[in-house]
């Protein structure tokens, strides 16, 4: 059997997650501060919100170092938009980093104040039918090494990618009331670890 599934709850769409999880049958918890960290866990998610006050707190709460060296050891962790932004080894235009350990750089808020929240449906590899992708003041993925598979594209970038035991995405499937990503994260990624 698997570990319950943590979820980072300092700030965001953490609540979203929790419920779609359960829904799907996975136990979880909620992280707010460094004791949650002894619960024996299978997978993390770190949601969407606010990277830079998520990154602050995550400091602040000594939660950082165990987390990272967690992620390097191979814990499945699913990241949504600020979450994508926490796992960057890059941010374009910023030389702030976090736990950068996925190989890739992203662009924050780069779709503009016109255009910075908007919806679509599309495809996912390894994911049957289309998805629904809602875009929140989203990042971009502007470059990613070669060894990151894309999963899904928009406008010729991608929009969700895995690296190992990383799976990232600069939309929100947790809010479109489906499971499908979330489901894909429980069988592939989780399970095939
Ligand atoms: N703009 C946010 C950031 O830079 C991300 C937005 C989101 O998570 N929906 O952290």
């Amino acid at each position: 059997m698997n570990h319950p599934i943590a979820i980072l709850a300092l700030q965001g769409a953490f609540a979203e997650h929790r419920k779609i999880l359960e829904s799907l049958g996975s136990e979880t918890f909620e992280i707010r501060q460094a004791a949650d960290l002894e619960h024996p866990c299978g997978g993390l998610i770190l949601p969407g919100g606010e990277s830079t006050v998520q990154g602050k707190l995550l400091r602040e709460l000594e939660l950082f170092d165990i987390l990272r060296q967690r992620i390097i050891s191979g814990l499945p962790v699913f990241a949504t938009c600020a979450g994508a932004i926490l796992l960057a080894e890059k941010l374009a235009d910023d030389t702030a980093v976090h736990f950068g350990t996925l190989p890739v750089t992203i662009r924050r808020n780069a779709y503009g104040r016109q255009t910075s929240s908007f919806y679509i449906s599309g495809k996912f590899a390894g994911v049957k039918g289309a998805v629904d992708m809602p875009f929140i003041r989203a990042p971009q993925i502007v470059s990613c090494a070669e060894n990151v598979e894309i999963l899904a594209s928009y406008g010729g970038q991608p929009t969700a990618v895995r690296y190992r035991n990383q799976l990232a995405m600069t939309f929100h499937p947790e809010i479109t009331g489906s499971g499908m990503i979330h489901e894909y994260f429980l069988k592939k990624v989780i399970d095939v670890q």
